[in-house]
């Protein structure tokens, strides 16, 4: 059997272990020393408009914090993209709030906007102006960044921007993670640069940002004694964790040219075939082409193409699951118009790791040829 080819694997620079060593060699094994704060000013300087960052232990621990920031508290209703990882909505039930989805419009799959305004009417008409809105770059792809963030602002609703996949992506030459009232990047381990586990908080404000580090330090209040005023949480990035980080910051850039390379490749294998569509990049936008995606013309063509896949020991998996299918989120309201729905039954993930060798292309490209009959 050939080796696995995973759908995105791990990617170390190189840099890595040097500043592991350094916080080895300086005793700074703790969630604070010289590599957190190194790292959160790398990712500052790379997002590059002002923005102050919190190391965190994860994306998911960042979105919640951002919901402990905005306010949003048991019963409300926070607006939240349906087609997207799960990590984006569940914190909202870690407030005791109430997840509404939203649809995806075709274009990028991302939130729909109108009906994201048709919810935000109907729930006004019910007496409740919604909390926040989480905002997904799906893949990669950035949302309709100008279109959501207008209905935002009408009914002066913020924005939690989910950019756990779009880091290096931007928009109108603005960097994701920097649109959100606030933002959130992740650095799973499966994500586009990766610290094995970790997440960030990214904010235009420094009084933010210094209130995401106090509650991710336990809330301890300014005080020799253990004084709390708040309940906290144990969030913070470690400085072992970070020193990966700092070494991947090296290197992002060359990922996102490496995976929008495994792109192109799929878009000349598959770009000229009626039966397959991409999802490609309107103008203006730049994706960091975190997972390249196809849709198939059924579902059962999908399955037939991912088993092919599975039997050369080659991972691929169909889009995300839409939260409003999920049985857990059930009971929730959802604004749906048949997108996201479409595209969980037609669309496939490919492998688009940065770290795929012309071998591994060459066992990709093996399938897709036979499969398609290309010739
Ligand atoms: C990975 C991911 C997250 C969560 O990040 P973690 O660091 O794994 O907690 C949130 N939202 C989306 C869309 C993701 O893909």
């Amino acid at each position: 059997m050939n080796p696995k080819i995973w759908l995105s694997s791990p990617h170390m620079s190189g840099n890595e272990q040097k500043f592991i060593n350094e916080a080895f060699n300086s005793n700074w094994i703790a969630p604070l020393g010289p590599n957190v704060s190194g790292f959160e000013e790398d990712i500052s300087q790379y997002l590059n408009e002002g923005t102050y960052v919190a190391a965190l232990s994860s994306g998911t621990a960042a979105i919640h914090l951002a919901l402990i920031i905005l306010n949003v508290s048991r019963d409300d209703i926070v607006l939240c993209q349906s087609k997207t990882f799960s990590a984006s909505a569940n914190p909202i039930v870690y407030q005791g709030a109430k997840p509404v989805f939203i649809d995806s419009e075709k274009e990028t799959w991302n939130l729909c906007p109108i009906q994201l305004e048709i919810a935000i009417k109907d729930s006004i008409t019910k007496g409740k102006m919604p909390k926040a809105i989480i905002a997904v770059h799906l893949y990669g792809m950035p949302y309709k960044v100008d279109e959501i963030h207008t209905i935002a602002s009408t009914y002066n609703i913020p924005i939690i921007e989910d950019s756990a996949e779009a880091f290096g992506s931007s928009y109108k030459n603005k960097k994701c993670g920097t649109f959100g009232d606030i933002s959130i990047l992740s650095f799973n381990g499966n994500k586009i640069i990766t610290t094995s586990g970790g997440g960030a908080l990214v904010t235009s404000k420094k009084k933010i940002k210094d209130k995401a580090v106090f509650l991710a330090t336990q809330a301890r209040d300014k005080s020799v004694a253990y004084l709390h005023s708040h309940i906290g949480y144990n969030y913070r990035m470690s400085n072992v964790i970070a020193g990966i980080g700092r070494g991947q910051m090296t290197v992002l850039d060359k990922h996102v040219k490496l995976r929008r390379k495994n792109y192109r490749f799929y878009e000349e294998t598959l770009g000229n075939l009626d039966s397959v569509e991409l999802l490609n990049e309107p103008q203006d936008y730049f994706s960091n082409r975190w997972l390249s995606c196809m849709l198939l013309d059924s579902n059962k063509t999908r399955e037939a193409l991912r088993l092919e896949f599975d039997k050369e020991n080659i991972e691929t998996r169909p889009l995300w699951k839409p939260m409003h299918q999920q049985p857990i989120f059930s009971d929730c309201k959802a604004y749906i118009n048949g997108v996201s729905d479409n595209l969980f039954e037609r669309g496939l993930c490919l492998p688009s790791g940065s770290n795929l060798t012309n071998p591994e292309l060459d066992r990709i490209y093996g399938v897709l040829k036979s499969f398609f009959a290309l010739s």
